[in-house]
């Protein structure tokens, strides 16, 4: 086994914004420093028909192993807290899925995300090397490695603190704004997250997906050395880049085709964003105002949550039956409305695509950047508000529409947001420093590059790590 290349195990927790970026992970350690990996899927049902597609387009000797699913969640608990009740219950499928993977390959270390801490217990005992991969951003993971520490200063709940936070590097933010599962200290889902924190420290190093001029004053805080923090390698933006569609393109891609460049919004809320009836009625009647050409993702409505297709693409209902009357007879040529999934890689790779209105989920952010494609920001759960607050007022890539007094975003508001980033100086301002973004990150991922010279860092980590 010692002359055996090295071999990984990756530990993603359910969604597709997890199983993304690992698995561009493992296929950049592979083509750059030869080490292959099994990506070990815990989850709570069957895989959707998105997730079975990317796993089975896996590149030999990249595999994977979907773990047996856990039946028996407890209902009505938060997203957070079914995806880190997930993991604790897959635990002992882990341990032996790990154990055969130690004693057939020379198993490196197990990269576990953000919610599948719990993971490291098993790592330890089964001496395999952890480490953490944080899928969002610097930000995020500036404040998740001061979170037990905050825990024990402050007393009342974060959003009712006067004074914003001060995360190294970051723009101020607001307790308001930090990410969903802290805004309720009693609830399951914070001690999940605080639980998940406090194993922060264990990890043999922190493999981060972002880049140096998306978020330099951050990843420069969090690379400076200090007792009891691992070392961080900023390996990003990892984005998922391989056209699944070089034959049957689907209809929205050749409607694409057909359109000016630069021309089209492209709207969509991530694997799991949900908007109230209202809203939707709303964001229509908006896009419609506007006069711009746009492509939308709608899902069926949801009044509780803002992630409720989270586990699963496909609406129950048909989501185009929620737009105002009308609205696609009077949009016909001007807006295409896509039910519940569109290729989105290759919508914003398109020349067509001029402009993304994102809930901000941090994937969709690196797609963005990758592509050189300005912001529309509209976070909607997790730890969005942050990542908003660091588009539009860090690196200024992105506009913000107004929330009004009853918690929706009006018709006349989303007009003038729209008509600003197609047409406006504020748009052209940002198009102009994300098309900057769009260079730097490409210059970070080239050989020379600071991602490629982390990862470089890591592979050789990785290759001298030694397990029992
Ligand atoms: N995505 C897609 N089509 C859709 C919605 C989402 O391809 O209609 C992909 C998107 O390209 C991204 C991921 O799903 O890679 C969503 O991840 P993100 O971190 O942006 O948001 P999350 O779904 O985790 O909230």
């Amino acid at each position: 086994m010692e002359n055996q290349t090295p071999h990984i195990s990756l530990l993603p927790s359910p969604g597709m914004g997890h199983l993304i970026p690992f698995i561009q992970l493992a296929k950049r350690l592979l083509h750059h420093h030869h080490i292959s990996s099994t990506i070990i899927i815990p989850a709570s049902g069957p895989p959707s028909n998105t997730q079975t597609t990317l796993l089975q387009s896996l590149p030999e000797p990249i595999s994977h192993i979907l773990l047996p699913p856990v039946l028996d969640l407890p209902k009505n608990i938060r997203t957070e807290s079914q995806i880190t009740l997930t993991v604790i219950r897959s635990l002992p499928s882990l341990r032996g899925t790990l154990d055969t993977l130690r004693q057939t390959t020379r198993l490196a270390a197990l990269v576990v995300d953000p919610f599948c801490l719990s993971a490291f217990d098993v790592a330890r005992e089964l001496g395999v090397k952890p480490y953490l991969f944080f899928t969002a951003g610097a930000m995020t993971l500036s404040f998740c490695l001061l979170l037990p520490k905050l825990d024990k200063m402050v007393t009342c709940e974060y959003r009712d603190l006067t004074d914003p936070i001060e995360l190294p590097g970051c723009v101020p933010v607001h307790g308001r704004d930090l990410l969903d599962p802290v805004q309720d200290r009693s609830n399951d889902a914070y001690k999940h997250i605080k639980a998940n924190t406090e194993r922060f420290a264990w990890a043999e190093g922190i493999i981060l997906n972002s880049f140096l001029d998306l978020e330099e004053g951050a990843i420069r805080a969090l690379e400076m050395e200090e007792p009891g923090k691992p070392p961080v390698y900023s390996i990003g933006p990892l984005v998922h880049t391989d056209s699944s569609y070089e034959s049957d393109r689907p209809e929205c891609l050749k409607w694409l085709d057909s359109q000016p460049d630069g021309s089209v919004l492209f709207i969509s809320f991530g694997s799991g964003g949900t908007l109230s009836h209202a809203q939707i009625n709303e964001l229509a009647l908006g896009l419609e105002m506007s006069g711009h050409k746009f492509l939308w993702v709608v899902r069926t409505p949801n009044e509780k949550s803002a992630n409720a297709a989270y586990f699963s693409d496909q609406g129950q209902n048909d989501p185009l039956s929620f737009l105002p009357n009308g609205f696609l007879e009077r949009t016909k040529g001007m807006g295409l409305v896509v039910p519940s999934w569109a290729p989105q890689i290759e919508v914003l790779s398109h020349g067509s695509t001029g402009g993304f209105l994102t809930h901000c989920g941090w994937n969709s952010i690196l797609e963005s950047t990758v592509h050189g494609v300005p912001l529309i920001a509209w976070p909607l759960y997790a730890e969005q508000k942050m990542n908003a607050a660091m588009l539009t007022e860090g690196v200024n890539v992105a506009l913000r529409p107004k929330v009004n007094e009853n918690g929706i975003v009006g018709r006349e508001e989303i007009a003038r947001v729209v008509k600003d980033l197609m047409e406006g100086d504020d748009g052209t301002k940002v198009r102009l420093r994300m098309q900057g973004l769009k260079h730097a990150g490409a210059q970070a991922l080239s050989e020379d590059g600071s991602s490629s010279k982390s990862l470089s860092n890591l592979a050789f980590r990785l290759k001298n790590n030694r397990n029992i």
